[in-house]
């Protein structure tokens, strides 16, 4: 499914992973055997022709869908998906007869449409009629409205977003992964406007009253949450690869910011062919670019007509920086990714919607290393497994299979995406990257243009691995949780050191729980040599003697979805040598000793002496690393301004010197990784108050009106950050006036965030007034609310529940009951907890409140690790200053 832009900025993953803990210990969940539908399974769409006459301007439409079906069990009722529509005509016809249906019956509730008929319909084919009015939304949902302003006065322009279950919002329909059907759709649509689906434009004829009526050939047989339409004032380029039309579509006049994802695109295409070895099957794939954004996502797979807002593809060099970049390639080729992994290949149900995002996500790192191997991404992935553990350690956790009885009550969190991602890396590993992809391509052949559950995975993976995976793939999957791997001894004798492993549970919540068990693929290598060794650690315990007798690195290359804490002389051993290991085992060890000084497993000194030990000439990826940690702990400081202040000098003194390394402007020819620091250091100590850092920022930000050079695109969006976070009310209001007068839909967005950015308190709750004005537009509110939340989260969730009923019209229906508990993930009040609890009460269904409860864990845990783990490292930081 979609992209989630929720997940992941830099200070937030690291937020996380200081922050809270751990699970539950609810055993291997039973994955239902049958499809789970929300309708009778009486009747089954087999194609749909639909016609759809938008009218932008009263946001409404008028539609004709004519469904063959097939009567599968006698039945009088045809019952299907519809939400919001009105019915003005049912037929339903065989090639002889036709019948008008006696009743419509709308339930709201389950968002259906019942059509009786007076006779029992015999098994066969029927042909169902449908005339209809519906309504076009301002947030994504459905078929909705984007509104954004342009030199020439402003535009609106219509597109469609249908997962998970708002097909039905455009065209009634059996709208479940499972029933897959073909789709002809054609419009009504203004001359001059342009039309984009999945598919090419097949005819376009003049209606004689200024609309054309446009006609796009047939789809492959797919799920409805796969069906895209948009329509407005666009442009559209192309290219060639392996025999599809590549194509960007945006507004008028954003084509060029287009040109870096039609070529990337090209690159992963090719790439993708490959791998599958099943060639993407339709004629031409577009990215269908969007002003605006949403709470929920930020780019969906639509087969053939990918959509994605501007902010996760566009660049200019005039605003766009390096993470920029490689953000847009990556969220393009997820996308792509899905084209294969959810698109031709659907999960049944959505208890698997892992096996389309964590694939996908998964198949992005590999893409990404592969075609981009300068960005050196294969450490920054480690941040993917890193901000699932935060959530998996903590009681509120779920598997990644878990069964949803309705559509409503799914999920999707970070275990989906990055967990999934994350065990299928470590299968991977542990059976071989050839073999892997042998067992895709099985899988990929076997259930093409069907829909598949997750043991359908394993079962082609272990047909081409010759080995048990099942097993192994279960324990990740059907049970929430992560291993603790324990070193217990390292011993050397006779030339070879003998590794005593046990296997407990890394929990950030209730550390005094009782482990679950894994079967857990387990990767050591001794320090300074290339060989590695493999075992696996089952009922709890492993011993393995490999060669040697330097100190040895578990985990070694990170693919495990463990934390590993070794004996005390054992991590001695390895700090002392730290800058001797590979870059991505520095990060695990940094990861792990982060995460497990917080959680009270290790000192939080061990992290400490390893950022206070760090040379310059780390790799920037530690660097990156460290000052995200420090950021993350910065704010468990928010209540202890004393402590504070040392642990910033601490912090701006390791950080700083950094930074005049790597430099405010880029040198020439230095490596990508550099780009994406310096950002990182300058935001980071930016928000740690240095004073060095934020007077500079004030100097090119004024600077660069009569100097462009002085604040590169590469740097704006960062140094603009750190301004508005220290603004006092002049430059607030100035700020507010470039935003007014801003015509760029993605720069006048970044803007109007900016201004909910303020450190003081005065002029982030003017901000916060701002976002509930038209002047942000419809979708920009909630993320004005949403950066207020950074630095003030109990004000920015006082703010929102004030103002509830506006606020979520400022969101689409799947956002809602997640934005709360986002806004409150940064609290450090206990009060925060009964004000979440008492909102779940309140609006959200029992079924809807799993955010709240992780929200509350999250929470919980950061006091507790602020009360319990601080002053441990207060003493360090009293015994290393000066
Ligand atoms: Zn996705």
């Amino acid at each position: 499914m979609r992209h989630p832009f929720f997940l992941l900025t830099f200070a937030m993953a690291f937020a996380a992973a200081g922050s809270l803990p751990a699970h539950a210990g609810k055993a291997a969940s039973t994955v239902a055997t049958q499809t789970t539908t929300q309708l009778p399974r009486t009747v089954r769409p087999l194609h749909y022709d639909v016609m759809i006459a938008p009218d932008a301007a009263t946001l409404r439409f008028t539609g004709k869908a004519g469904i063959t079906i097939e009567v599968v069990q006698p039945t009088s009722i045809i019952t299907l998906n519809a939400v919001d529509m009105a019915f003005s005509s049912v037929n339903l016809a065989t090639d002889q007869v036709s019948w008008a249906a006696s009743k419509t019956e709308i339930n709201e509730g389950k968002q259906t449409a019942s059509f009786s008929f007076d006779r029992q319909l015999a098994k066969g084919r029927y042909r169902l009629t449908l005339d209809y009015s519906g309504k076009i939304g301002t947030q994504a949902a459905g078929l909705f409205a984007i509104d954004y302003p342009t030199t020439d006065g402003k535009k609106r322009a219509l597109y469609t977003q249908f997962e998970s279950a708002d097909a039905r919002r455009m065209v009634p329909s059996w709208d479940e992964p499972a029933f897959k059907a073909t789709f002809t759709l054609e419009v009504a649509v203004p001359n001059d406007l342009m039309a984009v689906s999945n598919m090419p434009v097949a005819d376009r004829k003049p209606l004689g009253d200024g609309r054309s009526l446009v006609r796009f050939e047939p789809t492959p047989k797919m799920s409805t949450y796969l069906l895209f339409f948009g329509l407005g004032e666009f442009e559209r380029a192309t290219a060639e690869q392996d025999g599809v039309e590549l194509g960007v579509v945006t507004k008028k006049g954003s084509i060029g910011q287009a040109a870096f994802i039609l070529e990337s695109s090209k690159a992963v295409l090719k790439e993708l062919n490959d791998y599958f070895g099943v060639k993407y099957p339709l004629p031409k794939l577009d990215n269908v670019a969007a002003p605006g954004g949403s709470q929920s996502f930020g780019a969906m797979e639509n087969w053939g007509a990918i959509f994605s807002f501007e902010h996760a593809i566009l660049l200019d060099p005039a605003i766009s920086s390096q993470s920029d970049k490689q953000r847009a390639f990556g969220t393009a080729t997820h996308e792509i990714a899905h084209q294969w992994f959810g698109n031709l290949v659907t999960m049944r149900w959505w208890d698997d919607l892992w096996l389309n995002e964590g694939f996908a996500s998964w198949m992005t790192d590999r893409t990404v290393r592969k075609l981009r191997p300068e960005w050196n991404t294969a450490l920054s992935g480690l941040s993917r497994r890193e901000w699932a553990m935060a959530q998996d350690a903590l009681e509120t956790s779920q598997p990644v299979v878990r069964h949803v009885e309705t559509v409503e009550q799914m999920r999707p969190d970070a275990i989906t995406y990055q967990k999934g991602a994350a065990v299928i890396g470590m299968v991977e590993e542990y059976v071989g990257r050839k073999v892997w992809a042998d067992g895709v391509r099985l899988y990929m052949k076997k259930y093409a243009y069907g829909n598949a559950v997750s043991d359908d995975l394993w079962t082609q993976i272990e047909m081409a691995a010759r080995k048990p995976v099942k097993a192994i793939a279960h324990d990740f999957t059907l049970q929430p949780g992560v291993p603790l791997i324990r070193v217990e001894s390292a011993l050397c004798s006779k030339g070879s050191t003998t590794l005593k492993l046990s296997q407990g549970e890394f929990s950030r919540d209730h550390p005094e729980k009782k482990p679950l068990r894994w079967r857990v693929p387990v990767i050591v290598q001794q320090l300074g040599t290339t060989p590695s060794y493999r075992t696996l650690v089952r009922n709890g315990a492993a011993t393995i003697t490999i060669p040697g007798c330097a100190p040895v690195i578990v985990n070694a290359g990170q693919s495990g979805y463990y934390r590993t804490l070794y004996a005390a002389g054992h991590f001695s051993q390895l700090a002392a040598n730290f800058t001797a290991l590979n870059p991505i085992d520095q990060l695990g060890l940094l990861s792990d000793s982060w995460s497990l000084g917080m959680t009270g497993l290790q000192s939080p000194a061990d992290f400490l002496d390893l950022a206070k030990s760090t040379p310059l000439s780390a790799d920037p990826k530690v660097w990156g690393q460290i000052a995200g940690v420090f950021a993350a702990l910065d704010r468990n400081y928010e209540t202890d301004p004393a402590h504070r202040a040392t642990f910033r000098k601490f912090a701006i003194g390791r950080l700083a010197p950094k930074l005049a390394q790597v430099g405010w402007i880029a040198q020439a020819n230095e490596p990508d990784t550099f780009a994406i620091l310096r950002n990182e250091l300058i935001e980071t100590l930016g928000g740690l108050g240095d004073a060095a850092v934020i007077g500079e920022a004030r100097r090119r930000a004024a600077a660069r009106a009569a100097d462009p050079a002085a604040l590169p695109g590469a740097l704006r969006r960062t140094v603009l950050g750190v301004v508005a976070a220290h603004a006092d009310a002049a430059a607030w209001d100035q700020m507010h006036a470039a935003a007014l007068a801003e015509k760029v839909p993605l720069v006048r967005d970044q803007l109007f965030q900016l201004l909910a950015a303020a450190e003081d308190p005065e002029l982030a709750r003017k901000g916060l007034a701002l976002a509930l004005t038209g002047e942000p537009g419809e979708t920009g509110g909630a993320a004005m609310i949403r950066r207020a939340s950074v630095l003030h989260p109990d004000m920015a969730v006082d703010f929102a529940l004030d103002n509830l009923a506006v606020v979520n019209t400022k969101m689409d229906n799947e956002a809602r009951s997640r934005y709360i508990p986002a806004l409150a993930r940064g609290s450090l009040d206990p009060a925060m907890i009964a004000k979440l609890n008492a909102y779940a009460e309140k609006y959200l269904a029992p079924t809807a409140r799993r955010e709240v409860k992780a929200s509350v864990a999250n929470i919980s845990y950061r006091i507790k690790a602020a009360r319990e783990r601080l002053p441990l490292i207060d003493a360090w930081l009293t015994r290393n200053s000066g």
